[in-house]
């Protein structure tokens, strides 16, 4: 049985898995209560985060998140297990943008967005092999300035804050004249 309020848990990221669905990458998080598959050969993006709530929220010197469509993920046993913090008002429930862990070990597994995840590549068990390291290499650095560690030379964007939304930095952190 489900009711109106309740739809989102047949919806995509977590609702049934489509016909057709192909699984490239197996994700698991530590206890092995979540698993989840991923469709999609590459995520859109990938990204290090350096901004404060990251930090604080995966207890890390930066988030690192791999941006996919919502249909390209599909959650072994739909929203069982899972539990939900939406940063803006604190609060353990569902609404968008929110986070999402395993409810038995709380590791963090993605950020679910309006239309878009943004997935933890470290809970995927394919992630360090060649083909791993090679699909989610990070193309950029965001809110930079708020970095705890140093990345010169890397090769990679960086941003004041999100990308191609704010202004472009050097490996110092400088603003790049535009
Ligand atoms: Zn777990
Ligand atoms: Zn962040």
């Amino acid at each position: 049985m489900s009711n109106r309020e309740d739809d989102w848990k047949n919806k995509p990221p977590f609702g049934p898995k489509p016909d057709g669905f192909k699984a490239q990458w197996h994700g698991k998080c530590h206890c092995g209560r979540v698993t989840y598959e991923l469709s999609r050969e590459k995520p859109l993006a990938s990204k290090y985060c350096h901004c404060g709530d990251c930090k604080k929220l995966h207890g890390a010197p930066f988030q690192w998140a791999a941006i996919f469509n919502k249909g390209d993920i599909n959650f072994a046993n739909g929203t069982e297990g899972l539990g939900f913090y939406h940063t803006a008002d604190k609060g353990r429930h569902h609404d968008l943008p929110c986070k999402v862990y395993c409810d038995f070990c709380r590791a963090p597994i993605m950020d679910e967005g309006r239309n878009m995840i943004l997935l933890f590549p470290p809970l995927i068990q394919e992630i360090s092999s060649e083909r791993g390291v090679e699909a989610f290499k990070p193309q950029c650095h965001l809110f930079y300035p708020q970095r705890v560690l140093q990345f010169k030379g890397d090769g990679m964007d960086k941003w004041e804050g999100l990308d191609k939304k704010s202004a472009s930095l050097d490996d110092d952190g400088n603003v790049v004249e535009k």
